[in-house]
């Protein structure tokens, strides 16, 4: 967990509609990096989610 769980009001694309969404600062999004309020993001500006997850034992292929 990495944000507050602030809740946040998101804008997704869906197609020709853009949706509003309601996330928790530090869920994850479809991107794969946390939503976060803008304090949080703030504080966490200089992670590496990549290393982080490499180092929590995730692993990605570079080599496609
Ligand atoms: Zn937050």
């Amino acid at each position: 967990m990495s944000g507050c769980g602030m809740l946040l009001t998101e804008y997704v694309e869906r197609g020709f509609h853009v949706k509003e969404i309601k996330v928790k600062c530090g869920d994850t999004s479809p991107t794969g990096y946390p939503w976060q309020c803008e304090k949080c993001a703030e504080i966490n500006k200089d992670r590496d989610w990549r290393r982080e997850a490499m180092e929590n034992g995730e692993n990605f292929d570079d080599e496609y």
